[in-house]
């Protein structure tokens, strides 16, 4: 089965698992055998030609070797529909798609940032960290309680051995900051700084500040982009963004997993 053209992916479940976010686990063994952390795939979230457009999702984890995992919050129509899709009835996906988070150097020390419902692409890395015997050091941010990870979900980051910071704005949960105060914190006590590498997805001006964290340190940084999408493959450069070089960089192809200086933050 060609990964690059549409196919059916049957639902095997499908749950809500709080904090507006739903489990959706897919048969897809072509996927669960090449997906790399970070890749995306693109889902039509309904049996029917409306909404038109797939809308992207990150891979959240690879829980047997037919399947795959996505963990995702009801943002609009699409999603809201997806919520619909019943176990036993199929999906059109595309993917994996797009470029992921590249291996851990040897002697590097990966630190993960997530923002938001920038955390699924996050969750399956860590778990390829811990299959290589790494335990790491994840920051986690949002506006408030309510817009952290569900409980499930950081559950199993744990599971992989994750160490946990958390900082909300308005200090409802975790450190009252933005969750770049904490990732810089960290970073000026640990005798780990200048080997860390940091691995970071979510809002674009958490990532902004996240590369300018790495920038002044001159560590290492990778984002992985969460832009509205339209195609997914390249067509439509509709998720284009302006590199560091000028120019534009397509999300979908060249992306969504970038070295933070491959672009510019300044608009
Ligand atoms: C590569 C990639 C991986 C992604 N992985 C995940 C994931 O694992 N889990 C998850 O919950 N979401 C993920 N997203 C975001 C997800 O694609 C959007 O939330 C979804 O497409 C919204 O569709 P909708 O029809 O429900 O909302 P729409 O009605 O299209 O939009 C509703 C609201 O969501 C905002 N929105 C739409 N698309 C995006 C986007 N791409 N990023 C941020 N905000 C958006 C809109 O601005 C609007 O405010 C990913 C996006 C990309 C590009």
């Amino acid at each position: 089965m060609g990964l690059n053209r549409q196919h059916a992916a049957e639902i095997i479940s499908h749950s809500f698992i709080g904090r507006g976010y739903y489990r959706l686990v897919l048969r897809a063994p072509d996927a669960a055998r090449s997906a790399l952390p970070g890749q995306f795939v693109m889902l039509r979230v309904s049996q029917y030609l409306d909404p038109f457009l797939a809308r992207p999702l990150g891979i959240y984890s690879i829980p047997s070797k037919s399947s795959i995992e996505i963990v995702y919050r009801v943002a609009g129509r699409g999603t809201s529909l997806l919520t619909q899709m019943e176990p036993g009835s199929s999906l059109a996906m595309l993917g994996p798609l797009g470029r992921g988070f590249p291996a851990v150097e040897p002697g590097a020390t990966p630190v993960l940032v997530a923002g938001g419902s920038g955390f699924p692409p996050l969750h399956f890395f860590a778990s390829r960290l811990r299959r290589g015997g790494l335990s790491t050091p994840l920051f986690i941010g949002a506006r408030d309680r309510a817009g952290l990870p569900p409980q499930p979900v950081l559950a199993s980051f744990r599971k992989y051995g994750a160490k946990i910071s958390m900082a909300t704005e308005d200090g409802s949960a975790g450190v009252k900051c933005m969750v770049t105060s904490i990732l810089d914190d960290y970073l000026s006590k640990s005798g780990h700084a200048a080997s860390s590498v940091l691995y970071a997805c979510g809002p674009r001006a958490m990532l902004a500040v996240v590369s300018r964290v790495a920038r002044d340190r001159s560590i290492r940084c990778f984002v992985s982009m969460e832009e509205r999408m339209a195609c997914g493959v390249g067509a439509c450069m509709g998720c284009s963004v302006r590199s560091g070089t000028g120019g534009f960089k397509r999300i979908c192809t060249e992306g969504p997993v970038f070295e933070a200086g491959e672009l510019d933050w300044s608009s």
